[in-house]
């Protein structure tokens, strides 16, 4: 029997080849107390995937069938008993192939074949797993993970998922070790669905807080979560604990380290997170907790691309009531998700999320435009980016903002969001400069 349930989830680029899945396969191996396995594509798999969909030729998808196809069939011969797993696989690739002659694909079958991706890496997963130690044993997760039918986006129901888990999962977990896949579910009919991509660690998150989880471990490529991104910034520091709330905000506001929802389902049940390279597991990583020892003032930086300015401006507005609650009820009926607003006696300013996933979402067609400008003057920035500065207690502060702004002299800040969150200060600024200020930022608050 183990002693602790630890939910483990491994990213794409720790399921890139065989020898990435042997790396893994050997972290599992060595901590008996990680019942559930969740993960993710082989890289690059669920972007090819996605041209699949978008490729409007037959001769188009036919080439990147084959890419797939080659992938993890040359993954599975480097198994010791490729037998065991060829007919699974083949089954999915068959399946997948059958779409190559469809032209149009629309978002049901989209996400049928998204799936794919996951559902042929965790069946290598679990036979790479079983030839360090046997007895693992693969399981779909659309057996639990219970979704609404919001194809490429959809909603978990977490009541249900509860319960599937206490029937399906909760003693098989306890009998053996169970690999399953990341970013897939399921409507209560039985359509596949997905939770958006990088959905793998909010897979992962649901499934620790259905089983009611001691610990959720995301293996990925950094060895922590760093003080910002170490792609942008290489004097980037490891992080070696830090509150659910900090996290949260960083992952909201663009650290891919972690989808945006991960850590709800942890917050719900009190879960500890850890996140950790599976390409160096020695190394330490950061913890995510309820409470930390230190409460930095700053403690991280992010930044998030991809984001429009909608501002509206009517003098009617000026003292009337009304006035927001008619705008916000226009872009609800579009279904327009606005996370930033600054108002002003005659003007509103929003952020859309803007990226290739909510920019479907997120359209400001040219409907949506007439209506508001029946009502107000609009207009509309893009290229813009979100730059936070994250960390504890930055509303009350005092000469915060001097600092901060003034590093950025140069730098035009096109909208500031500050007081609103104890844990974020957070503006706008042109895309071009985004990456410029994050360096600005972190060299004279973090690495001063
Ligand atoms: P996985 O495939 O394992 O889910 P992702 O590519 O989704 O991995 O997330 C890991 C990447 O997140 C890192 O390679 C890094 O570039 C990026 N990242 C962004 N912000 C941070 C941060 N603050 N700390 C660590 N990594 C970050
Ligand atoms: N494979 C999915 C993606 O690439 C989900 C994930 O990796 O988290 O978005
Ligand atoms: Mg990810």
């Amino acid at each position: 029997m183990p002693d602790l349930i630890k939910v483990a989830k491994f990213g794409g680029t720790s399921m890139a080849d065989a020898e990435a899945m042997r790396r893994s396969a050997q972290i599992v191996a060595n901590d008996p107390d990680k019942r559930l396995i969740v993960v993710s594509a082989t890289s690059g798999t669920t972007n090819h995937l996605t041209s699949f969909c978008e490729s409007v030729t037959i001769p188009e998808k036919e080439e990147l069938f084959r890419t797939i196809q080659k992938k993890h069939t040359d993954i599975c011969n480097e198994l010791q008993h490729p037998e065991n797993v060829r007919k699974k696989l083949d089954d999915v690739l068959n399946e997948l192939r059958k779409y190559t002659k469809i032209q149009v694909i629309g978002a049901r079958e989209k996400d049928a074949i998204l799936s794919c991706g996951e559902r042929l890496s965790s069946l290598l997963f679990t036979e790479i797993v079983n030839e360090a130690e046997s007895g693992a044993t693969w399981f779909d997760a659309r057996d639990v993970i219970i979704t609404d039918d919001a194809h490429g986006n959809a909603e978990p129901d977490i009541k249900e998922i509860e319960n599937r888990s206490a029937v399906k999962l909760r003693n098989l977990v306890k009998e053996k070790r169970v690999i399953t896949q990341g970013f897939v579910g399921s409507t209560p009919e039985g359509e596949t669905t997905t939770l958006g991509r990088g959905g793998s660690d909010y897979s992962a998150a649901l499934f620790a807080e259905a089983l009611n989880a001691d610990v959720l471990e995301i293996w990925t490529d950094v060895t922590a979560i760093y003080t910002t991104d170490p792609r942008i910034e290489p004097n980037a520091k490891p992080i070696t604990e830090i509150s659910f709330d900090e996290a949260a905000e960083l992952s909201v506001f663009g650290a891919k380290v972690l989808h945006p929802a991960t850590l709800k389902p942890a917050i719900r049940k009190s879960i500890k997170v850890y996140v950790g390279s599976s390409f160096h597991p020695d190394q330490p990583g950061t913890w995510i907790v309820k409470e930390t020892s230190e409460k930095p003032v700053i403690r991280a930086i992010s930044l998030r691309r991809n984001q429009t300015l909608l501002t509206v401006h009517s003098l009617d507005m000026l003292h009337r009531h009304g006035y927001l609650a008619r705008l916000f009820e226009v872009l609800s009926k579009y279904k327009i998700s606005v996370d930033l607003v600054t108002t002003s006696e005659v003007s509103v300013s929003m952020t859309l999320d803007t990226d290739v996933q909510s920019a479907e979402r997120n359209h400001l067609s040219e409907k949506v435009l007439n209506e508001l400008r029946s009502f107000c003057d609009v207009n509309i920035e893009k290229n813009l980016a979100l730059v936070a500065l994250v960390g504890n207690n930055l509303h009350a502060t005092a000469g915060l903002s001097g600092p901060v702004f003034g590093a950025l002299q140069e730098t035009n800040i096109r909208l500031i969001c500050h007081g609103a969150s104890s844990h974020n200060l957070c503006f706008l600024v042109d895309e071009t400069k985004a990456e410029d200020a994050v360096r600005t930022l972190h060299q004279t608050f973090i690495n001063k």
